[in-house]
Formats: C-alpha cells, sequence, structure tokens
C-alpha cells in the first residue's frame, strides 16, 4: 500500500562517474497521478506546486541535476557522462575543495539516499561550480545562471521550512550571483564570445522553455531587483542597458505575436519599472532633485 505514496525510484541500471569512476544508481521522480498539481508562476518564472492531499509538497526540482555521491562532480544529465575531455583532470583536482565547500552550508549530506531539499540546493551549488571548467561550447555560463537561480529558490523553500538557520542569506546571496551570470552570459552572447544554444532548455524552471526572450528577461528583472545601487551614475548605466534588452523582447512587432503572453506581460511590466527608477535617477544626476532622506 505505502507503494503508492513514493515520489521517486532509483534507477535499476547503474551509472558511472565519469571523474573518479564511482558506481551510482540515480534517482528519478515518479509523475503523474495526482503528484503535481500547479500553482501560480512566480515574478522570477518560478512554477509554484500546491501541497496535494497524498503526497504532500513536492519539489520537482531537486532531482534534475545529476550528483556523483563519492566525489560531488555534478552537472545536468546531458553534459554529465560526457565532460569535456580537458576539464577532467581540474574535476578531479577539485573533489575535496567540493566536498569542503557543502559541509557549512548543509551539514552531512548523501546523495546515495533519496534527496531532500538540502541535497537539491546542493546539487545546483556543486553543479555551478564545475561548469567552471568546461569549455565555452557547453554554454556553462547560462548554466551557471540557471543553477544559481534555482539555488536562490530552493534556499528560500529551506528557509520557509527552518527560518532559523539563515537560509534568507544565502537565497540573497545566490539570487545575487543569478544577476552576476545572466548579465555575463548576455553579454557573452552578444559579443559572440560564448553562445547560449547548447542548454537544451533555458527554463529557468522544468516546465516550460522561455528561451533566449526568458534569459533576457531575467538579466534585466535581476539587474532591477538585485544590482548595485552604491554609485548612482552606474546603477542608471546599468538600468539603461537593461531597459533596452527588456524593449527587446516586445518591441519587435509581429515577432511578439509568437511569444507567451506571460512573458511579455512581465517584460512590459518590468520596463516600466525600470523607467520609473531611472526617471527618479536622472533627475539626481542632472541636480534638479532633492538628495532623497533614505
Ligand atoms: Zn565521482
Amino acid at each position: 500500500m505505502s507503494e503508492d505514496k513514493r515520489l521517486t525510484f532509483f534507477s535499476k541500471n547503474k551509472s558511472e562517474c565519469p571523474v573518479c569512476q564511482a558506481p551510482f544508481f540515480k534517482e528519478d521522480l515518479l509523475t503523474g497521478r495526482g503528484r503535481m498539481i500547479a500553482g501560480s508562476l512566480t515574478r522570477d518564472l518560478r512554477r509554484l506546486y500546491e501541497p496535494s492531499k497524498k503526497f504532500g509538497e513536492i519539489f520537482p526540482l531537486i532531482y534534475t541535476v545529476t550528483v556523483c555521491p563519492r566525489c560531488y562532480y555534478a552537472a545536468f544529465p546531458e553534459d554529465f557522462f560526457q565532460p569535456p575531455l580537458e576539464a577532467v583532470s581540474g574535476l578531479e583536482e577539485a573533489a575535496e575543495k567540493r566536498e569542503k565547500s557543502i559541509e557549512p552550508l548543509f551539514g552531512p549530506l548523501d546523495f546515495k539516499e533519496p534527496r531532500t531539499l538540502k541535497e537539491g540546493a546542493a546539487s545546483y551549488f556543486l553543479a555551478l561550480t564545475c561548469y567552471d571548467h568546461f569549455t565555452k561550447e557547453q554554454s556553462p555560463t547560462v548554466k551557471q545562471a540557471v543553477c544559481a537561480l534555482r539555488s536562490a529558490w530552493i534556499f528560500c523553500d529551506l528557509h520557509r521550512r527552518l527560518p532559523a538557520d539563515n537560509y534568507d542569506y544565502l537565497a540573497l546571496n545566490f539570487y545575487r550571483k543569478a544577476r552576476f551570470f545572466y548579465a555575463q552570459a548576455v553579454e557573452k552572447e552578444q559579443t559572440g564570445m560564448e553562445g547560449i544554444g547548447f542548454m537544451k532548455n533555458l527554463g529557468p524552471d522544468l516546465e516550460k522553455n522561455y528561451g533566449y526572450d526568458g534569459v533576457l528577461y531575467l538579466y534585466g528583472l535581476f539587474e532591477y531587483l538585485h544590482g548595485s545601487r552604491k554609485d548612482r551614475q552606474k546603477r542608471a548605466a546599468a538600468l539603461s542597458r537593461a531597459k533596452t534588452t527588456v524593449a527587446k523582447i516586445f518591441g519587435m512587432g509581429k515577432a511578439s505575436k509568437n511569444k507567451p503572453a506571460v512573458l511579455l506581460d512581465r517584460a512590459k511590466d518590468l520596463y516600466t519599472d525600470i523607467a520609473r527608477e531611472l526617471e527618479k535617477l536622472g533627475g539626481g544626476i542632472d541636480g534638479t532633485d532633492e538628495p532623497s532622506a533614505e
């Protein structure tokens, strides 16, 4: 009877880590039969799920990244089994560093057991560091952006459950990392340094691929929400770039007909918010505005 309440299963086929050769079995989510009840879509394009009576809360995101339980090499499934040849020795050398880096954040973890939110957040954190070793042919920067954002989401979930454990601080930290990597990914793509085309599903969540427009939108959103405000002029310059980029999503006339309405609406709202802040900043820079009391 309890079989029916299972959320995940371990694959019967053994996998082998291409870095340390450890054998392991991958855990996957069972879908269907009322396990997933879609809820609202957040401003940063995360699909929330309603808890079901039978299965409780489900976090589909925590099963996506493949992680070697021995050396903590981690990557998306399409990359995991074929890391670039030149990356393998670096990934091997960094194994101890990876293990040490997750201890202070999560305590002891075990990737041979069914995953919890902690293994989920750690899996994206580990993948983010492992993609440093990948070459531009695999679009590592945009993958790091998605990993940072999903880590931030899962840290928010952890904070809801364990409000005294400072996971809100980590969530903010990873939102800032997401801002950094999305900005880098857009810049590298626009200057031809590194394309984003080798990430199969740009998400950012699992249920829908918002593609390149989604990447542009998230870059603008995180610049607006998490960009540095220390220097007024730099802030204004960063926001102007973000505004021009966001405008590209809905500014192409007929082409926008085929784009998801939800993304177009959110891009327009974001454009308005950025324009409003720029207006305020602009006043200050010209010296026509009184210094704010904040
Ligand atoms: Zn390994």
